[in-house]
């Protein structure tokens, strides 16, 4: 799939200001935002097609490097990151409307910025929820450039301060009343020119790397749990610290185990002797399996607690329960002894609802709404 330009995708101008650009894609967010449109995979795509867009055009460094390179400037297209959970509604929206709405901001502050954050969703089985893990993940991102350490200028050489910005890399314009702030035309931003750019890095600073990281995931965590990874992010574009990783927690559906919060739930099959006499049953659990005791005359559905055979949270505190609910199953392939049998315990059951308490009370309702209804 070939990637659509960005300002196009935002339907802006090349020369548009940051201003611009935020106005662009608040628009085209609130209409796509998944939390909106939660149903409709196609605007999750312009969602997401704009939320890069958004995030690259409004960072000077990867702007610029876009620019210059397109698409491959900037590292995009790369999965496995971003995109994937994405940021909330409110995450987004707060920082747009932040911006807009906040005094002055988009002004670039001068100095070292911090490398970019990343996000990386991970995927465990419950049982590594439940008992923690190490999981090794690969990601797509920038890291320092080797050669020229990251400065993006050949060995040797080292970028000198703009003279036309004096290093900020804005300049003020006269236009009519105002002056306003443009990003400096002759370093774009950087605030240092590199007139002889590493070959490596091809002046960035910074080359694309696959890095294999190691995650620690405690005992305890649940979907939506997120690991913070301290300067595992991007490396910074000049010489400021790393961002940081966030992994996102993904807890894969169990085939026998259902989660909430705590709490462990499943669904044990009965036989229906056992659901009647009384019985003991294998009851599996999250370390293997112990016996619970059915009394006599248990009907299907009734749910046992076994106490503290659930999970117990990231954040501390009692371990939560396993709820087991039975299932009292009708017997198959009976044989004609076996059948003999149950004809006659039919027999000796007789048309009494005595034995059958549930159909009692089923017919009991079905009278009343039926009289209530004066048929
Ligand atoms: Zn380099
Ligand atoms: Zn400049």
């Amino acid at each position: 799939m070939s990637k659509r330009d960005y300002y196009e995708i935002l339907g802006v101008e090349r020369s548009s200001d940051e201003k611009e650009i935020k106005k662009a894609y608040r628009r085209i967010a609130m209409k796509n935002h998944p939390d909106r449109n939660p149903d409709d995979p196609k605007a999750e795509d312009i969602f997401k097609e704009a939320t890069e867009a958004y995030e690259v055009l409004t960072d000077k460094e990867k702007r610029a490097a876009y620019d210059r390179f397109g698409h491959e400037g900037v590292g995009a297209g790369a999965g496995g990151f971003g995109g994937g959970g994405g940021a909330g509604f409110s995450d987004i929206f707060g920082d747009v409307f932040g911006d807009i709405f906040g005094g002055g901001g988009g002004q670039r502050q001068r100095g070292p910025q911090p490398g970019a954050d990343l996000r990386y969703t991970l995927e465990i089985d419950l049982e590594q929820a439940v008992k923690g893990t190490t999981a090794k993940i690969r990601i797509p991102t920038l890291v320092a450039c080797n050669t020229c350490d990251g400065s993006g200028a050949k060995k040797g050489s080292s970028p000198t301060t703009c003279s036309t910005c004096n290093g900020v890399g804005q300049v003020r314009m006269q236009q009519g009343f105002f002056a306003v702030q443009q990003t400096c035309p002759a370093c774009r931003g950087n605030g240092k020119i590199i007139s002889d750019p590493c070959g490596d890095c091809r002046g960035q600073g910074r080359i694309e790397e696959t890095k294999t990281l190691s995650v620690k995931v405690p005992p305890g965590v649940d979907t939506g749990d997120r690991i913070r990874l301290s300067g595992e992010g991007e490396a910074s574009p000049n010489g400021g610290p790393a961002g940081d990783l966030y992994v996102q927690m993904s807890v894969k559906p169990h085939p026998i185990f259902q989660r909430d919060g705590k709490h462990l739930y499943c669904e044990v099959p009965i036989s229906f002797t056992d659901a009647a006499l009384g019985g003991e049953l294998d009851v599996p659990t999250l370390d293997g399996r112990v016996k619970l005791k059915i009394p006599a005359e248990t009907q299907t559905g009734k749910s046992f607690r076994l106490r503290g055979k659930g999970i117990t949270p990231v954040r501390g505190g009692t371990t939560g329960d396993l709820i087991c609910k039975t299932v009292v199953e009708t017997p198959v392939k009976l044989n004609k002894r076996q059948k003999e049998l149950l004809e006659e315990l039919q027999v000796s059951l007789g048309g009494s609802d005595e034995h059958a308490p549930r159909k009692k009370g089923w017919f009991e309702g079905v009278k009343t709404f039926f009289d209530d209804m004066k048929l």
